[in-house]
């Protein structure tokens, strides 16, 4: 497909709907479509903004095995400026890859259709390869137990043709064999069983961490768009799925090849002396019954360790925000990998007693075969069946067709299970659907304060990008000096928090530059921007664990006095000591057993004892009464004084009314700033937006008199 037009409104408009409409009909997912649209428009319209209306594009999109790639010619004037790191063209710069020599106007996209089987493949792999030795165990063990499983029968027909000789010696002889192969048999198929297990437990131990550190890196954009249920699902369901299918892969093409041999041997022993089966039968399922009420146990003690891992991932991804605030991304992680292990420990080990009885299990099977040969023995010298009885029990073939079919069915269908479950998390890892938070390569050892906002714009959806109204941000310019403290103040939805987060980087300016200490925060790595920023927010985030382990978050090397002057300044520590266990009292899921206030003061706390540059509180004491507030707001004013900028948003105007500036914040733009005192006498917006206060206050004393 062609498309060549002029870059007006109209002809863009219609190229990126007719090239969506073309990815839509090669098979590509909706997501790598959609951005794909996205990133064309933004390409087309960046083009026009340097160049005029009248010059000329062209798209083409060709499929490429399961890729689709579009190539855009620009017009000469088109170049890219890498003096500027403009945000969207730095990003249009990773997906669109240039053309070089004469090409060099023409721009690459490559849109994904799908993922290869090989592909997948090649992702499990991955994690499978630092245990290649042990795979490498595996194959050797199966292909063993695959021959052992075909001389068998062979041995057992010796047998039979031994009986109908009656040559006793021999038969003895026989089974004696067949006794020593079949305990060689089963010893090596429960060492192929172990080794498995470990490789399967070491790659999903593997798979599980890795999956741990690329959902904590993925954007508070894109947790916002999907929901915690993707996360939790693929972080726990689908490594479990994938995990299993493939398990249950490698015991159904192994019971397919020991069918094969084993079905045969079986049968025959049915039919010949059905008492000496049914006892053997008995006894295994004796072992197996104790077998599983140990299991019962194990399982058990699996899933405790499993749910605190689960409930870990919820809380992960709940609490998100406030983690990549704190900077403890590091403190979050060693502790999530210490439950993954905790869980695959337990798992391995309900397997390894599991193995054991089906040892037992095994070789009572194997006695057993011995014990029947000896019936036959027996039954011969007494002369109860003649040898052509014997033979008989080699006609008991039918039926393993039948299995074949089915066991190749149920291979087909894990194939596609494990497909799927890769799939899913494979997108977690690498995929475009989740993207990952970016820094810059620069590192400032010494943070000031000095924040600086130049013709910002910013919009939560790249898809309003275009439309004015969507704009949450409308060129916000303003500077906050080191060491000050400011404030910001407006209505609720003004955009004081989006302010917030463009700072701590949580989310991107679409336009203009927000520049930390001069640097564009871009450029800045993730230790500079999280290390040097504190944030409180209005519903700070506590973790399920002790009120000393989330402290420790921050600052894993915490002691005992740094952890209690801090939070005697934020006013909690009296709070902690009354409880009966102090500061080891644990914290319950999402903080249910304190109070706003008391959590809010927690978070302060924590704030505080991370002893950053630039402390940001974004009505953080509004669950406070005033007397507590006013002993906080003390502590944040020592704060102030200690050369660390400030930034409040406050409801409040009473409670910013002390701060060095305030920035009256309108539609996403500073309407006007000054101190208290400037701002009542020429700024009508402030001026209303106090009184307002002021009367509500009346009103309430007066309401309380009453
Ligand atoms: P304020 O802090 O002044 O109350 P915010 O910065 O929270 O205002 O919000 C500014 C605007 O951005 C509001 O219209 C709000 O609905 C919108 N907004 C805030 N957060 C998000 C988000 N995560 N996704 C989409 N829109 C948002």
């Amino acid at each position: 497909m062609k498309w060549s037009g002029q870059l007006n409104t109209e002809t863009i408009d219609r190229v990126v709907r007719e090239a969506g409409k073309e990815t839509e009909r090669s098979g590509a997912e909706s997501e790598s479509r959609l951005r794909f649209r996205l990133s064309l428009e933004e390409m087309l319209l960046n083009c026009r903004e340097q160049c005029t209306e009248e010059a000329v594009f062209t798209l083409r999109m060709v499929r490429r095995g399961r890729c689709l790639a579009a190539e855009l010619l620009l017009p000469e004037q088109y170049r890219e400026d890498p003096a500027a790191p403009e945000d969207p063209l730095v990003r249009l710069r990773r997906e669109w890859k240039r053309g070089t020599g004469r090409r060099k106007n023409s721009w690459l996209y490559t849109v994904s259709t799908e993922r290869s089987f090989a592909e997948l493949i090649r992702f499990i792999w991955n994690y499978t390869r630092p245990y290649k030795r042990w795979l490498l165990f595996v194959v050797l063990a199966q292909a063993l137990r695959a021959a052992i499983q075909v001389i068998v029968p062979l041995i057992s027909a010796r047998v039979i043709i031994s009986i109908t000789d009656k040559a006793t010696e021999q038969i003895l002889l026989t089974a004696v064999i067949l006794l020593v192969v079949n305990v060689i048999s089963d010893v090596n198929f429960i060492f192929c069983n172990l080794a498995y297990n470990s490789v399967y437990n070491k790659t999903l131990t593997l798979l599980e961490e890795d999956l741990a550190h690329h959902a904590l890196r993925i954007t508070i954009q894109s947790v916002d768009r999907k929901g915690s249920g993707p996360f939790i699902q693929r972080l726990t369901q689908d490594t479990a799925q994938l995990a299993s299918s493939l398990s249950a892969l490698v015991d159904v093409i192994s019971q397919f090849v020991e069918k094969i041999g084993i079905l045969v041997a079986i049968l025959i022993m049915d039919r010949v002396a059905f008492a000496v089966v049914a006892a053997i039968l008995v006894l295994q399922v004796v072992i197996e019954n104790i077998r599983t009420i140990r299991m019962k146990r194990d399982d058990q003690l699996f899933r405790n360790a499993n749910e605190r891992y689960t409930g870990f991932v919820n809380e992960m991804v709940r609490g998100m925000k406030d983690m990549k605030l704190a900077d403890s991304e590091n403190a979050f992680e060693s502790e999530m990998v210490k439950r993954i292990r905790e869980a695959n420990h337990r798992r391995l080990k309900m397997w390894n007693h599991s193995a054991v009885y089906n040892l037992i299990r095994l070789l009572i099977e194997s006695a057993g075969t011995f014990g029947f040969i000896s019936v036959l023995v027996l039954l011969l010298v007494k002369g109860h069946i003649q040898p052509a009885e014997a033979l008989v029990l080699f006609n008991y073939r039918s039926g393993i067709q039948l299995t074949t079919i089915q066991l190749i069915g149920a291979i087909l269908q894990l194939i596609r299970e494990t497909e799927l479950s890769a799939e899913r998390i494979l997108a977690i890892i690498g995929g475009p659907e989740f993207p990952k938070e970016t820094f810059g390569p620069r590192h400032l050892n010494r943070v000031e304060g000095e924040i600086r906002f130049e013709h910002v714009y910013f919009s939560y959806d790249r898809k309003y990008t275009r439309n004015p109204s969507g704009w949450v941000m409308k060129d916000m310019d303003f500077a906050i000096h080191a060491g000050e403290t400011v404030a910001l103040v407006g209505a609720s939805g003004s955009g004081k928090s989006t302010i917030l987060s463009l700072i701590s980087k949580l989310y991107v300016a679409s336009r203009g530059v927000v520049r930390i200490d001069g640097v564009d925060i871009r450029e800045l790595d993730r230790e500079t921007i999280r290390g040097h920023i504190s944030v409180v927010t209005q519903n700070p985030y506590l973790f399920q664990m002790s009120i000393r382990d989330n402290l420790r978050l921050v600052k894993p090397d915490l002691t005992e006095d740094e952890m209690r002057d801090a939070c005697r300044m934020a006013s909690i520590d009296q709070d902690i000591m009354a409880k009966p266990e102090g500061y080891d009292s644990l914290i319950d899921e999402n903080g249910v057993n304190f109070s706003g206030g008391q959590r809010q003061r927690l978070a302060i706390a924590r704030a505080l004892l991370k002893d950053s540059s630039v402390l940001i509180l974004d009505e953080a004491t509004s669950a406070l009464d005033n007397v507590t507030q006013k002993k906080v707001w003390q502590a944040i004013s020592a704060v102030g004084q200690s050369q660390k900028t400030v930034i409040i948003v406050a409801h409040r105007l009473s409670t910013v009314a002390g701060a060095d500036r305030i920035l009256m914040i309108d539609q996403g733009r500073v309407l006007d700033q000054g101190t208290h005192q400037e701002l009542l006498a020429r700024c009508g917006a402030y001026r209303r937006l106090y009184e307002a206060e002021t009367e509500s206050d009346a009103e309430q004393v007066q309401g309380r008199s009453g």
